[in-house]
């Protein structure tokens, strides 16, 4: 009995020293001033390229009664273009207290790209391929998705699905209908022009052309060629093409083969002083249009080059070895000297040697009166080359690109508005870069205008100046 009276005073004890360690810590917690913070998120979550914006806890200093308001200073910067994690620090401050919260931000790409099928329904094939379908593709982060596109044929629900995952993982994807018969041509597409202008004599290698099928893929194009050089006439050069389920395609291309008549719009494009180390970007535009030109070539470049404008096609004449106006023009013998250096190394590295020459400057040249001691050597070279079998040319068509301009559309206007009835010699320098930038669209003047290119030979007309020394 005593000893249930005592267990029960314990208790009691116990139960005040409970309510009192409550009261007395609730109270001071609830009287203390401190920092108080109502909700604040840790993680924050952006999408890319959404519009920042902080967000701090709602923090005041103080207790249950009486708390103040404390403003947020806010540090760390999210650039929501740039995927990433960032930190952003909220600092709050009374008096001399300082509380600091942080808050982790995340930028993510979590749009899926958006499809937009123009077609209503997908073609399976008959060789089980899926026939591309007109779709564009857009996407928030990704610039071009176009060929992240996946086809696939889901065979149980009878139904071609599309696909596209960006780069961040997020997928779209569509169901479409199926049809399974292929009315689809295939598409040709020809190399070279549509149209191409030549003189009887010509070569020409068929530039061919690249059949592509929606269901068969790479087919090939049946050429039927009959075009004769040597008689002029307008000619067709016919491309085909036929699918697996006998879709066809015909494609053709105009050849005009013209006589050389007088009168005929010949334009002979000439280019001096080269090689230079941009005589390949020249050689890659006149392969890719097929045009054959005239170099008037040096020693100063690399020979190599000389070689591939011989294996391209084109002619090879002589403009000097070394191109040096004091040391060709002070005498008759180091002008020829000269001349027979390139036209051995000309000989060297095509097997050939020219006989078709310019003199540097052109016949017309009076830079040479500054060398020659007053003997009139242009009037003596002149008359002496064609003595001893060579050909000069000079031009009836001047670029300006020796001097009285260094722009490309400048070139480009005075090359096509001087441009003769009958032969233009027209004169450029393969030494100049933005004289050959303007090649490409003289080429493209000439054969949308009814001229036709062609390269000097012996009995090419001359175009010679009048000789002023
Ligand atoms: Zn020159």
């Amino acid at each position: 009995m005593k000893n249930k009276i005592f267990t029960k005073k314990v208790l009691i004890f116990l139960l005040v020293i409970v309510f009192v360690t409550i009261v007395f810590f609730g109270s001071y917690y609830l009287l203390k001033n401190d920092f108080r913070i109502k909700s604040f998120d840790k993680e924050y979550s952006y999408n890319y390229k959404e519009e920042f914006k902080y967000v701090p806890a709602e923090v005041c200093y103080g207790n249950v009664f009486s708390c103040k308001k404390i403003k947020s200073i806010n540090k760390g910067k999210v650039d929501t273009s740039k995927l990433g994690k960032y930190n952003i620090k909220y600092s709050y401050n009374y008096k001399d207290k300082k509380y600091v919260l942080n808050q982790l931000v995340y930028v993510k790409d979590s749009i899926k790209p958006v499809l937009k099928i123009e077609d209503k329904k997908a073609l399976l094939c008959p060789n089980g391929n899926i026939s591309k379908l007109n779709i564009t593709v857009t996407d928030n982060y990704d610039k071009d998705l176009s060929n992240k596109i996946k086809y696939s044929y889901n065979k149980d629900k009878d139904r071609v699905i599309v696909e596209v995952t960006d780069s961040n993982k997020n997928t779209t994807y569509k169901e479409l209908e199926v049809i399974k018969d292929d009315k689809i041509n295939p598409v040709i597409e020809l190399n070279g022009l549509s149209t191409r202008s030549f003189i009887v004599g010509d070569t020409y290698t068929d530039e061919g052309a690249k059949a592509i099928d929606n269901c068969d893929g790479e087919l090939k194009v049946e050429v039927s060629n009959n075009v004769d050089f040597n008689k002029p006439g307008d000619y067709e050069i016919v491309y085909t093409a036929k699918d697996s389920s006998g879709n066809e395609s015909k494609v053709s291309r105009k050849i005009i083969v013209k006589a050389l008549e007088t009168g005929s719009r010949i334009v002979y494009l000439t280019f001096d002083d080269g090689p230079s180390e941009y005589t390949s970007e020249l050689l890659d535009i006149l392969k890719k249009y097929n045009v054959k030109a005239t170099f008037f070539v040096t020693g100063n470049g690399d020979d190599r080059l000389i070689k591939r404008e011989f294996d391209e096609g084109h002619t090879i004449a002589l403009h000097t070895n070394s191109h040096n106006y004091s040391y060709l023009y002070s005498s008759v013998n180091n002008y020829f000297d000269d001349l027979y250096a390139i036209q051995n190394k000309v000989k060297n590295v095509t097997g050939t040697s020219p006989n078709l020459i310019r003199f540097p400057g052109g016949s017309s040249n009076t830079v040479s009166m500054n060398y020659d001691g007053g003997i009139g050597i242009m009037s003596i070279l002149t008359r002496e080359v064609e003595a001893r079998g060579f050909r000069y040319f000079d031009w009836n068509v001047s670029s300006g690109d020796a001097g009285g301009t260094e722009s490309s559309d400048q070139v480009y206007i005075n090359v096509i508005s001087t441009l003769k009835e009958g032969s233009s010699i027209v004169l450029q320098h393969d030494t100049k870069k933005f004289s050959i930038d303007a090649v490409e669209r003289i080429i493209k003047y000439c054969e949308e205008n009814g001229y036709t290119f062609a390269t000097l030979k012996e009995n090419s007309p001359g175009a010679h100046h009048g000789v002023n020394n």
